[in-house]
């Protein structure tokens, strides 16, 4: 007896339902997206109870005649592909055909549209995948599609569903990324009765982010200057060194104009951000990747969220290059805040030890590096009537031990000196290791270790790069060997110890790494204990060449771990603090 049967159209879509719609999020996405296809210039969202008791989203594009409206509800209906050629070059969000009957089969489901030409649009009831009413409706041309009562045909999928609150920041979310993808598209938000968002269409992205997110996260926003790095171009803005987040909420990263998520993209973007991140921290980045439609498979998941690249290594570079030179660009503005001049005379004057006048001169005046234009450090008293040099900070004073505290020509400046510290280590050694190599103290007594099997391997791999970085190993015998010197910053109280570390921080840091990337990571984790401690009392002299050498780091604005060097407290937000300004 045969046992094999066809499943009913229906029970076929719900099936199908099951992968493309996972929660009320997977609803708003696909009706965006239909929305977004039909060149929408307006789109309305609007939710009740997390979506699950209702969703609707109207638009004004081409909108659809009577047998199209029916059409769309069949399994594999779509306007969008046709032949398996254009499936290798898709251009709209949709192509699988499977939204709107999987939505309409396990919801109460209606959908009014009209061609802006027809004299009556189409209204179509459709409830648990059974087409109920058919007939005349649609006011206004565009679509709009209201989805009830979501999954009351599939209790099982209903008990996954999260409360409320959780299913609404979904669709939030959701909402976000299909609005940051669209300036050019109007998008407003209605939850629970209440307007949520009206986001005007505008041409620049920049608008779109500050309507949606607010001025203070753009003014922390860098443009990447858009180019192409192979096959791949990259455009949008980026989160400066040191901004970022505890989740990936804000991380947007599209590709062709399609939200996406990608183990791959999160790995560049951390190696791009690598060492302006704080560890656990995820860059804030609102990143478009174009590239040729057949450099990337979008049909790898149901619900279109993952892709494949043809290169993803290309993409990968192109990522992180864009991500580097846009961190870097900052720097030159960033430098030029601190090289303006101090407005005023100062308020606070420390006082200067007794000196010869010549001497003086020359205490105040740091000396013109090579590589870095001059940087005064004005320190000089008020009735001083010596021009001053446009490239200025003063320096007022050490707080608690620990921040200097200085005045440019925006306002207030606190600079942590043991972060300060650490990052100017940090590339001191990094250039160290990629030209000669770090230099080593040999110990007095060599150290014999042995090691676990595990561990006397990875060794043996990195042994060239351990040596770059100072730790003069060698191998010794089986899984065993000898440690005979050691950078001079590292405190060697227990070289076995000590290498135990490094070796423990490394293997689990970076097994991937390049020996490069592998040395950064130990001068990161080891500058920490030769950096100056928060109560380390400075001398003068010393805070001076700190803040200057700080001034010509790569990434000056952060540690090697991420945290800021340095706050700035505008002039302006101190005279709303004190009620000058309102
Ligand atoms: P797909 O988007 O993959 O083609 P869908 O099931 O989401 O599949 O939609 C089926 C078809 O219905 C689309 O190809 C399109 O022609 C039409 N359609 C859906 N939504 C809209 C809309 N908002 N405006 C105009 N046409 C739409
Ligand atoms: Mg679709």
């Amino acid at each position: 007896m045969s046992r094999v049967r066809l499943l009913s159209d229906t029970l076929a879509s719900q099936v199908a339902a099951g992968e493309v719609i996972e929660r009320p999020a997977s609803v708003v996405k696909e009706l965006v997206e239909n929305s977004l296809d039909a060149a929408a210039r307006t789109i309305e969202v609007l939710i009740r109870r997390g979506g699950i008791s209702l969703i609707r989203v109207t638009d004004d594009g081409i909108g659809m005649d009577r047998d199209d409206a029916l059409l769309c509800l069949e399994r594999h209906a779509t306007s969008k592909i046709r032949t398996a050629d254009d499936l290798a070059s898709v251009a709209t969000l949709g192509f699988r055909g499977e939204a709107l009957p999987s939505i309409a089969s396990i919801s109460r489901f209606r959908l009014t549209t009209r061609e802006k030409a027809a004299v009556a649009g189409t209204e179509v009831i459709v409830s648990g995948g059974k087409i109920e009413t058919v007939r005349d409706g649609g006011e206004a041309p565009g679509t709009q599609v209201e989805v009830r009562s979501l999954f009351y045909n599939l209790p099982a999928r209903r008990k996954f569903l999260r409360s409320e609150m959780t299913e609404t920041r979904n669709i939030e979310h959701q909402l976000y990324l299909q609005a940051i993808a669209h300036p050019e598209v109007a998008f407003a938000f209605v939850r629970d009765e209440k307007l949520v968002f009206h986001l005007p269409l505008t041409r620049r992205l920049r608008d779109r982010i500050r309507d949606l997110l607010g001025h203070e996260l753009l003014a922390r926003l860098l443009e990447v200057e858009s180019a192409t790095h192979g096959k791949v171009r990259v455009s949008g803005f980026i989160g400066q060194a040191g901004v970022s987040r505890a989740t990936r909420d804000q991380q947007f990263v599209f590709v062709n104009g399609r939200a996406i998520e990608s183990p791959l993209i999160g790995a560049a973007l951390k190696e791009g951000y690598h060492t302006a991140l704080m560890k656990g921290q995820f860059p804030v980045t609102f990143l478009f990747l174009e590239m040729a439609p057949a450099e990337v498979d979008v049909n790898v998941h149901p619900a279109k969220r993952e892709v494949r690249f043809r290169d993803p290594a290309g993409v990968r570079e192109a990522i992180v290059r864009a991500i580097r030179r846009t961190l870097e660009s900052d720097r030159e503005s960033w430098q030029e805040q601190f090289r303006a001049p101090a407005p005023v005379e100062p308020s606070v004057v420390r006082p200067t030890p007794p000196v010869a006048p010549a001497e003086d001169e020359q205490q105040s005046t740091l000396p013109v590096s090579s590589q870095a234009p001059a940087i005064r450090v004005d320190r000089s008293s008020p009735n001083d009537e010596r021009p001053r040099p446009s490239h200025q900070f003063r320096i007022l004073g050490i707080l608690n031990k620990l921040y200097v505290l200085m005045e440019n020509a925006e306002g207030l400046v606190l600079v942590d000196q043991h972060a300060a510290h650490e990052r100017i280590l940090f590339e001191e050694l990094r250039r160290r290791m990629e030209t000669k190599g770090v230099p080593s103290q040999r110990l007095l007594l060599p150290q014999v270790i042995e090691l676990t099997p595990r561990d006397a391997e990875w060794v043996e791999q990195n042994l060239a790069t351990l040596q770059k970085m100072g730790l003069g190993v060698e191998e010794f015998g089986r899984h065993t060997f000898k440690l005979e010197s050691l950078p001079p910053f590292l405190s060697a109280g227990d070289p076995a110890r000590l290498l135990q570390d490094v070796i423990d921080s490394l293997k689990s840091a970076s097994n991937s790494s390049s020996p490069l990337r592998l040395g950064e990571e130990m001068i990161a984790k080891t500058v920490c204990r030769h950096a100056v401690k928060a109560n380390d009392l400075l001398r003068d002299p010393e805070v001076e060449k700190l803040i200057r050498d700080l001034l010509d780091c790569e990434l000056p604005y952060c540690c090697p771990h991420g945290r800021p060097t340095m706050i700035q407290i505008s002039l302006g937000e101190l005279e709303k603090k004190f009620g000058r300004k309102v």
